[in-house]
């Protein structure tokens, strides 16, 4: 990460750490290559490998990119926790259809719990997977990964678009609410989208969130694993709002 003086300046920055192992490890890049690096305002540049030094790796910013792979609206992905590592894939497949923001929480009926002193393992983890993810979709954004101690927190969540994904609403013909909420999704806008785990949602999970003004939709008539409803919905968001 550099920031836009360096470019302008056409001073040359060194990447070190994680960055360094993966330019230069996994990338295996040479002196005199080309790669694409992102500022700290989410831009993309091309830059120019000058050094390679044992830890670090010196690079002259040429060029900006235009181009931006972030979906028009900033969709947060909210998840009852699922059993095994679900929770990876939903991270790095959301990361790759465009959410910006991942939160896990414990729902009612979630068969597996994250014991107190995991969190922060689990999250950083997560975070990786997020950011290896963004790079290899080449994203402006890294996707942030949070943790949430249940629901009540949730429900208090600031942004503009709250909604719940919820199965009855697909029984009862509720799909078309989602295309709905969309339609109304403006660039910039802001939007949760909470996703039971394999056992769903309580009716009074969903209750208690309508009361806070989340709005229930269907994904369609047939019942998608947790794994899968996120990326249903951030697809049809990429569909509708993109293209
Ligand atoms: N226990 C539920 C059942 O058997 O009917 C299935 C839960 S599903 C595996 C996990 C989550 O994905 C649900 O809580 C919901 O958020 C979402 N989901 C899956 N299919 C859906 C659909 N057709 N409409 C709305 N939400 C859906």
């Amino acid at each position: 990460y550099f920031t836009d003086q360096m470019i302008q300046t056409k001073v040359s920055f060194s990447i070190a750490g994680d960055n360094f192992h993966h330019l230069v490890r996994v990338m295996r890049a040479k002196v005199n290559d080309q790669a694409e690096f992102v500022s700290k305002k989410h831009e993309v540049f091309i830059g120019k490998i000058e050094r390679i030094d044992p830890q670090e790796a010196h690079i002259m910013p040429i060029y900006q990119l235009e181009k931006s792979a972030e979906l028009p609206v900033e969709v947060t992905i909210a998840c009852g926790i699922s059993k095994g590592d679900k929770s990876e894939y939903i991270v790095q497949k959301g990361t790759e259809m465009g959410a910006r923001n991942f939160i896990f929480l414990p729902t009612e009926f979630s068969v597996a719990r994250w014991p107190e002193k995991k969190v922060t393992r689990k999250v950083e983890r997560l975070q990786k997977v997020a950011k290896s993810a963004a790079e290899q979709s080449h994203r402006n954004y890294i996707p942030t990964v949070t943790y949430y101690n249940d629901l009540q927190t949730l429900s208090k969540w600031p942004g503009k678009f709250k909604i719940v994904a919820y199965e009855e609403s697909a029984k009862h013909g509720e799909h078309t609410q989602l295309h709905a909420q969309i339609g109304k999704m403006q660039p910039n806008d802001t939007a949760l989208v909470l996703f039971g785990p394999e056992g769903g949602l309580a009716n009074s999970e969903v209750e208690s969130l309508r009361d806070v003004g989340f709005v229930s939709v269907g994904l369609g008539p047939r019942i998608l694993r947790a794994e899968t409803a996120p990326l249903y919905l951030l697809s049809a968001i990429s569909v509708l709002k993109e293209m």
